[in-house]
């Protein structure tokens, strides 16, 4: 789709030549312009202060060496990154993912998308991503803590608890933030929230492991309420992944009613008309480090299918993406579509591919973009880090409940903002106004550098 405002276009076209075959930050960069069609023309201060080519481009982009000694006595060498992408509004934050597929168009891609989530969540973060194409499976713990002290040996250079504050992402769970907020101890000689994510011995907040998919629950039934006077009681329920998103909004919305059918790897999906059985699925995932195809070893009613696209032809009501970026294609859509799917929202960043949105769009289905409906992570590492700055926690149920109040928040205003600028029940564009007039606005105030 061509832009209609020259400004955008040129944007777009200075940021194709100088990203050359990034394909997800480009596909992240178009899929936010294009929302901002009718707020600059309706705007004009935001072209007048060059906001959006300011916005576009990182305010900083670091990558570095990693070398490590594998348990063979082999020295290994990955490529870290951490992209500091605006701290307009507070200093950077956002995860950091370890996973074979990373590379430098896969961090801006995050890293630009956490600018407009991190603003939705109404709390004072910018936005900031990294990692490494390190690759945790089959690696042993010693080398994950060897990996992770390196990284951080470089790392800890450019963050800090008012400077950047990363957390977990895919490959960083507990034990690696354990590792890396060690390692950053230890050579900086100070006890600060540095990191989120943190083991409860050490600084972490209740809630925090569960947040992004309990979060996900809480926006879907107050999209499914306002918009469909539905909620998850009685309704089929497909979670792709099994990692920290999936397996916790998994128990989210069984608790509001839901039955969750099935849930997948990078490998296949399993399928199970009881309802998937959660304790497998975290006895595997959280405990074993195994593949889910074990699951069908334990529960003997479900079936195992090779390849994890094929999630999407199992009929469903609501359809929750939780693995990772372009995983739901038109193909699916259209698949979730012919089966009467009502709802889908991302606990992935950026699972569905353009095509896979407009299918849904143009079937009516309510859909809940990644920005606003999985900000349930980042919302509660801010709540980790004011406990710290504090030094003082609040209970779960405390941290439950802002959760809660968060997501529901960030629905209406991407609502509102959909509304406000005549594209009514388009969460996409309204995520991405409402993230956007923020950050934009703190912009315009602070100046430009000379
Ligand atoms: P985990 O590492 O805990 O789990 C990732 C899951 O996705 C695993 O089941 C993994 O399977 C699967 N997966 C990874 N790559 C692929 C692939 N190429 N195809 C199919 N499945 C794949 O990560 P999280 O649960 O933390 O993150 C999942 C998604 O949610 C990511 O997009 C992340 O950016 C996003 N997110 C996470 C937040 C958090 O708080 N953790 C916050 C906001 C967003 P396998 O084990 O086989 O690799």
């Amino acid at each position: 789709m061509a832009f209609q405002s020259p400004y955008l276009a040129s944007v777009y076209e200075q940021v194709e030549k100088r990203n050359p075959g990034e394909k997800e930050f480009l596909q992240a960069v178009r899929e936010v312009l294009e929302s901002l069609e009718l707020v600059v023309a309706k705007e004009p201060e935001f072209e007048a202060n060059g906001v959006i080519e300011r916005l576009v481009e990182p305010e900083r982009q670091i990558q570095f060496r990693v070398s490590w000694v594998d348990d063979n006595g082999k020295v290994q060498v990955n490529r870290g990154y951490r992209v500091q992408f605006n701290s307009a509004i507070g200093p950077y934050k956002g995860g950091l993912r370890l996973h074979p597929s990373v590379n430098a168009s896969v961090i801006k891609f995050l890293g630009f998308e956490q600018i407009f989530k991190n603003s939705l969540t109404g709390l004072p973060i910018g936005g900031g991503k990294g990692g490494s194409d390190f690759d945790p499976k089959g690696k042993s713990d010693g080398e994950v803590m060897r990996f992770c002290q390196s990284f951080m040996t470089e790392l800890s250079k450019h963050i800090g608890a008012d400077t950047d504050v990363p957390a977990g992402d895919i490959g960083v769970g507990a034990r690696e933030i354990g590792y890396l907020f060690g390692q950053y101890k230890r050579l900086r000689n100070e006890f600060t929230g540095v990191l989120t994510g943190k083991g409860l011995t050490y600084g972490g907040s209740l809630a925090r492991t569960e947040a992004t998919g309990y979060g996900l629950c809480y926006f879907t039934e107050e999209m499914l309420s306002c918009m469909k006077k539905e909620s998850f009681r009685g309704k089929r329920v497909v979670i792709s992944g099994s990692g920290n998103v999936a397996i916790y909004a998994n128990q989210k919305a069984t608790e509001l009613g839901g039955k969750v059918v099935a849930m997948s790897d990078s490998g296949g999906y399993v399928y199970d008309e009881n309802g998937i059985d959660l304790a497998v699925v975290k006895q595997l995932k959280e405990v074993e480090r195994a593949r889910i195809s074990e699951y069908v070893k334990r529960v003997p009613t479900a079936t195992y299918t090779p390849g994890c696209k094929g999630i999407w032809t199992v009929p469903c009501d609501i359809a929750l993406p939780c693995a990772t970026q372009n995983e739901l294609d038109e193909e699916g859509a259209k698949a979730l579509v012919a089966n009467g799917v009502i709802a889908v929202a991302e606990g992935a960043n950026m699972p569905s591919t353009p095509e896979a949105v407009a299918v849904f769009r143009q079937n009516g289905v309510l859909f809940g973009p990644a920005k606003a409906a999985n900000a349930g992570g980042v919302a509660t590492s801010a709540l980790e880090m004011s406990q710290n700055s504090m030094r003082y926690g609040w209970t779960f149920a405390e941290v439950d409940a802002k959760l809660k109040d968060i997501m529901v928040n960030i629905f209406h205003n991407a609502y509102d903002a959909a509304e406000k600028y005549g594209d009514a029940g388009n969460l996409v564009a309204g995520a991405n106004i409402a993230g956007f007039e923020k950050v934009a606005r703190a912009m315009i105030a602070q100046g430009i550098a000379y």
